[in-house]
């Protein structure tokens, strides 16, 4: 295998041999130069090799593998004059990141009318099947609606696709996909170019790797498990029953920053997005139990501003395109500590300053010292006075108290309707405005 490192200068995406039409795309998306990944990528990918690569989101890996499938839709346009249907297949891990990827194809393909149909759960079948119908270039799926389609949707099958992308390839990997992949793996073409792109290589990436890909490229767009140097990473060794109040202290202290809360359940996203709107913040959870339409709803009152505190699980700490998380709080510390690069990778992008505060309870140690460990550091304390943060406990006790109420009262109805929690937090924050409006003299 190649190993390619990149350096040098920039090169302009012109002079990585990109075509005129994609070029003028890029530039009317604000794309002045390419990525690190994208200059590395590119040259490779126009040349017909397999790419491995091994890139985060936020790093450019969308345009990385989708301007060469572009390129090479466009380059198949001229040669039969229609562009062929049903050409490049992206598999993704998330419904959310497939919409994105899609988006992405649909904005560099804009000056060569590329379509693209997203195959994700949670929306109608039948929706779907009309627009394959429409002979899409470019399918991106999450491996298990896909897997639907080829059995149940008529006429529909993959046996064009030229292009395979396996999009975030460690989460692909998990046990809910890994018969769905192969399915997939069986029905598309062996004579078919492969880039794999992942965040971190594990062994099962390793053997997807060798089953999948010949004689790729490598490159890298950061090394494994390193977090960056504008990053400043902090924890605090808290008792269990104070992780609440430890968490307003925080919210307080960042006020107007934008955060992302993570937390280990679903169900702990809702209460404390309940708990927090309680005391006047602008919070809002994010989690797989939410239907899409309320998943995709809460992103973009995030994106937009309207609310600064997105609460979510880790199905919402990779994938998601949010441009820029001042702040990172680990609510519950991750079992597994490949999460806690992901988690705090959601802040200090693109050579911003960031900062990410672990609350460590006494149940939670021995994954925060696996977390060092993977880290390869030792990290600071957050410092804090611990009478300071007490100040807050009873009103922080009080929101708590209410929102569990709350959940108790909305539980089975939300779990019977597949629970979406904003709904219910909405509603709840309505009923409790006067608290809300109070905020800042409660604050104080
Ligand atoms: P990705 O890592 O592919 O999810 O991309 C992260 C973000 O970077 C997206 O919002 C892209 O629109 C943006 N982006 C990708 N490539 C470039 C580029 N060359 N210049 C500026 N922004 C980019």
């Amino acid at each position: 295998m190649e190993e390619e490192r990149g350096g040098g200068e920039v090169k302009s995406f012109k002079e990585l041999g990109v075509i005129e039409e994609l070029v003028e795309a890029c530039d009317s998306l604000g794309w002045k130069n390419p990525s690190k990944i994208q200059a590395d990528a590119i040259p490779h990918a126009l040349q017909g090799k397999d790419l491995i690569g091994l890139a985060q989101t936020g790093s450019g890996k969308t345009g990385a593998f989708a301007l060469p499938i572009l390129q090479s839709l466009w380059e198949a346009q001229l040669q039969d004059r229609a562009a062929p249907a049903f050409f490049a297949l992206v598999l993704s891990p998330t419904r959310e990141l497939a919409i994105q990827i899609s988006e992405q194809f649909e904005a560099l393909g804009s000056r060569i009318r590329v379509k693209s149909a997203v195959l994700v759960g949670g929306v109608d079948m039948v929706q779907q099947s009309i627009l394959l119908g429409k002979r899409p270039h470019i399918i991106v799926a999450t491996p298990g609606r896909l897997v639907d389609h080829l059995s149940n949707t008529k006429g529909f099958s993959l046996r064009s696709i030229k292009y395979l992308v396996l999009d975030e390839a460690d989460r692909l990997l998990n046990e809910d996909f890994e018969k769905s992949l192969d399915d997939i793996l069986n029905a598309i073409p062996r004579e078919r170019r492969t880039y794999l792109f992942s965040a971190t290589m594990t062994k099962k990436v390793q053997k997807l790797q060798r089953a999948c890909l010949r004689n790729p490229v490598k490159i890298e767009s950061a090394s494994k498990y390193s977090t960056v140097d504008t990053l400043k990473q902090q924890f605090r060794f808290v008792p269990a029953k104070h992780k609440d109040c430890y968490l307003v202290y925080i919210m307080n202290e960042k006020s107007g920053s934008t955060s992302m809360v993570f937390t280990r359940t679903c169900e702990a996203t809702r209460l404390l997005a309940l708990m927090l709107r309680n005391l006047g913040y602008r919070a809002i959870p994010i989690s797989g139990q939410m239907s899409q339409d309320k998943r995709l709803g809460a992103l973009t009152r995030f994106k937009s501003g309207e609310c600064n505190i997105l609460i979510c699980t880790d199905v919402a700490s990779r994938g998601l395109d949010i441009p820029s998380v001042d702040v990172v709080i680990n609510y519950d510390i991750p079992t597994n500590s490949k999460d806690y690069i992901h988690r705090v990778g959601r802040t200090a992008r693109a050579g911003r300053s960031g900062v990410a505060i672990s609350l460590v309870n006494q149940y939670e140690l021995e994954w925060y010292i696996q977390i060092e460990k993977l880290i390869g550091k030792k990290l600071p304390e957050f410092p804090a006075q611990e009478e300071e943060v007490l100040l807050f406990l009873e009103r922080v006790s009080e929101a708590k108290r209410l929102s569990v109420m709350k959940m108790k009262e909305t539980g089975g109805h939300k779990r019977k309707r597949g629970g979406d929690g904003e709904e219910e937090v909405e509603k709840f924050h309505g009923k409790n405005k006067k608290l809300s409006n109070n905020k800042s003299s409660r604050r104080r």
